[in-house]
C-alpha cells in the first residue's frame, strides 16, 4: 500500500498562517529591520517556508521514517553484510552515562573504566582471531584493510625488502583492490575454480618475491570455506608473503575456526556485521584489526595497554604511544568507541559457547534456506554453504527474461529487503542471500515462499516491480549522479 501522505513535501502540506508556536503580542516598540541591519542585508520578502502545526510536522517525519526498511522492521537478507538483529541491550550499554558523557581529552586517569573495556575487547578479538595483537582504531572494515596493508608495507620496508604486489581472488569484495591501491600496491586478481575455490595453479603462477599480501575472504562471499586454505597459506608463506583474512564473514566461524590457526597473519573484523552493531545507511562502523606478533610493532598508536600494579593494587590502563615503528594514527581518539562498546557487550553477553552457537545457527539457517530455494533458484556452487549462499537467476533470465534485479525489486512488495545482487561478480545474475542466526524458521519459510511465488510471476509484472513503494525503478546510474530530491519532480 502506497503511503501517499508520507511522500508529500512539507511545502505541499503547508497552509498559510499555520504554525507550531503562538507568540505573545510584542510589548516593546517595533523598529524596522532595515534600520537595525541595513536595507542592503535584507531579502525582498520572507522565505517561502512551509507553514504547519506541530502534529503535522511530527506525522510527516514519522511517516517518512516508515518508508525505510530496517532490521527492526523487516527481514534483511543482504548477503555479505550480516544484517542480524541488534539486541537493544547493546544500545543501552553504549548509552550509559559513564560512556556517553566521557570526553576524549579527559586525563587518562579518569578514563580507566573505558580503557579497561577497550583493553578487554582487544583481548577478546585477539582470542577469537587466534592472532595476539589488536588495534581498535580503524573506522570500518575497508579502513581495517587499508590499515593492515599499511602495517604490512611498513613491515617489509623495515626488513629492507619492500614488496609491490597484493593478490586477491576474483570473488573478493571491491574494497580489497581499492585498499591495495590506496596503500600503494599493485593489485593482481587470482582466478577461482568453477566450484568457487581459489585456483591454486593460478595462485602459484602469480606468486613471486614481490607479493606482499594475499587477501582472502574465508569463508568466501560464495559462502564456502576454502578447503585449500592450509595449502594456500603454505605457498604464500614460502614465498615470503603474508595472508590477510577479510573477516567480514566471521559470523560463520566464531568459536569454530580461528584465522590465526588456518594461516592468517592479519585480519579485520566488521563489528557492525559480526558483533551486532547497527549498520546500513552509511555507518558509523568499526574495523579493528588483529595481527601476528611480528607485525605488532607497526600497529597504529595509541594501543591500550594494561600496567600491573604492585602491592595488590588494581591494574591501570594507558594509551601507549611509545612505539617507534608504528604507522601512526589512522583515526582520531580511540576509534568509533560506541560501536566498540556494543561489540564488547555482544561478546560478553554470549561468551565463548554462545558465540559458537551464533555461528552454528547462522550456518544452519543459511543451509535451511538454501534447501528451500535451490529447486526453483539454482545455487551453482552446491547444496551446502556456510553463513550465506549465492543463487543465480541466469537460467530464468535466459528462459523467461527475469533478472536478479527483477526478483530483488519484487521482494520489496512482499515486505522483504532485497538480497545483495550482482555480487560476487563470478556468478551470473547473482542473488546473494544471508539470513543470519536471528531469524525464525517462520520468517525463512515466508521468504522462500515469496521467492517461489515471484519466479512464477509474469515477466511484465516483475520488470515493473516494486509496485507498492513511492518510487519504483529509478534509472540507477542517473539516480546516483543526478539525484532528484524534489518529490513533485519525480511524480
Ligand atoms: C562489508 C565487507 C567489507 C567492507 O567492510 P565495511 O565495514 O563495509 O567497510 C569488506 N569485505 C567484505 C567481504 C565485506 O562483506
Amino acid at each position: 500500500m502506497r503511503n501517499e501522505r508520507a511522500t508529500q513535501l512539507l511545502f505541499e502540506l503547508s497552509h498559510p498562517g499555520r504554525g507550531g508556536a503562538v507568540l505573545p503580542a510584542c510589548d516593546v516598540p517595533e523598529r524596522p529591520l532595515a534600520e537595525l541591519l541595513g536595507a542592503q542585508h535584507l531579502a525582498a520578502g520572507p522565505p517561502p517556508l512551509p507553514e504547519l502545526a506541530e502534529p503535522e510536522v511530527v506525522r510527516h517525519y514519522a511517516n517518512l521514517s516508515t518508508l525505510n526498511m530496517s532490521v527492526d522492521t523487516h527481514f534483511y537478507p543482504l548477503g555479505s553484510c550480516t544484517m542480524k538483529y541488534n539486541s537493544k541491550r547493546n544500545e543501552r550499554v553504549a548509552g550509559m552515562p559513564g560512556i556517553v558523557d566521557l570526553h576524549p581529552y579527559q586525563p587518562e586517569s579518569t578514563l580507566q573504566g573505558l580503557l579497561a573495556l577497550l583493553y578487554e575487547l582487544q583481548c577478546y578479538l585477539a582470542e577469537i582471531a587466534g592472532l595476539p595483537a589488536v588495534s581498535l582504531q580503524p573506522a570500518a572494515g575497508a579502513h581495517g584493510e587499508l590499515t593492515a596493508l599499511m602495517v604490512a608495507a611498513a613491515y617489509f620496508r623495515d626488513q629492507g625488502r619492500p614488496r609491490t604486489k597484493v593478490l586477491a581472488p576474483d570473488s573478493a569484495h571491491g574494497t580489497n583492490p581499492a585498499s591495495a591501491a590506496m596503500a600503494g600496491f599493485d593489485f593482481v586478481t587470482v582466478r577461482s575454480t568453477p566450484a568457487g575455490f581459489v585456483d591454486l595453479a593460478d595462485l602459484e603462477a602469480k606468486l613471486d618475491d614481490q607479493v606482499a599480501v594475499f587477501m582472502i575472504t574465508n569463508p568466501s562471499t560464495l559462502g564456502l570455506f576454502e578447503h585449500g586454505m592450509r595449502e594456500i597459506a603454505r605457498r604464500v608463506h614460502d614465498c615470503g608473503g603474508l595472508i590477510y583474512l577479510d573477516g567480514a564473514n566471521m559470523n560463520a566461524i566464531l568459536g569454530i575456526a580461528r584465522p590465526g590457526d588456518f594461516g592468517a597473519d592479519m585480519m579485520h573484523y566488521n563489528p557492525h556485521k559480526t558483533f551486532s552493531g547497527p549498520h546500513g545507511g552509511g555507518g558509523p562502523g568499526a574495523g579493528p584489526i588483529a595481527v601476528a606478533a611480528r607485525l605488532a610493532p607497526y600497529l597504529p598508536t595509541p594501543v591500550v595497554e594494561r600496567v600491573e600494579a604492585a602491592g595488590g593494587l588494581p591494574p591501570r590502563y594507558r594509551l601507549a604511544y611509545d612505539r617507534p615503528k608504528s604507522i601512526g594514527r589512522v583515526r582520531s581518539f580511540f576509534g568509533n568507541t560506541g560501536v566498540l562498546v556494543r561489540a564488547y557487550a555482544y561478546i560478553r553477553t554470549h561468551g565463548p559457547e554462545g558465540l559458537r552457537r551464533v555461528a552454528e545457527n547462522a550456518v544452519l539457517n543459511a543451509n535451511y534456506l538454501l534447501s528451500q530455494v535451490k529447486d526453483f533458484l539454482p545455487v551453482p556452487q552446491g547444496d551446502r554453504c556456510t553463513h550465506e549462499f549465492v543463487a543465480s537467476a541466469a537460467k530464468l533470465k535466459a528462459e523467461r527474461g527475469i533478472s536478479a534485479m527483477d526478483i530483488a525489486k519484487r521482494l520489496l512488495d512482499f515486505g522483504f529487503h532485497a538480497p545483495t545482487v550482482y555480487f560476487p561478480l563470478t556468478v551470473k545474475e547473482a542473488v546473494m542471500i544471508e539470513p543470519t542466526e536471528t531469524e525464525s524458521r517462520e520468517t525463512l519459510d515466508a521468504f522462500a515462499a515469496a521467492l517461489r511465488t515471484i519466479v512464477a510471476e509474469s515477466p511484465e509484472l516483475l520488470h515493473k516491480a516494486p509496485h507498492t513503494t513511492p518510487v519504483s525503478r529509478p534509472d540507477e546510474v542517473r539516480a546516483a549522479r543526478q539525484p532528484v530530491l524534489r518529490w513533485t519532480a519525480i511524480k
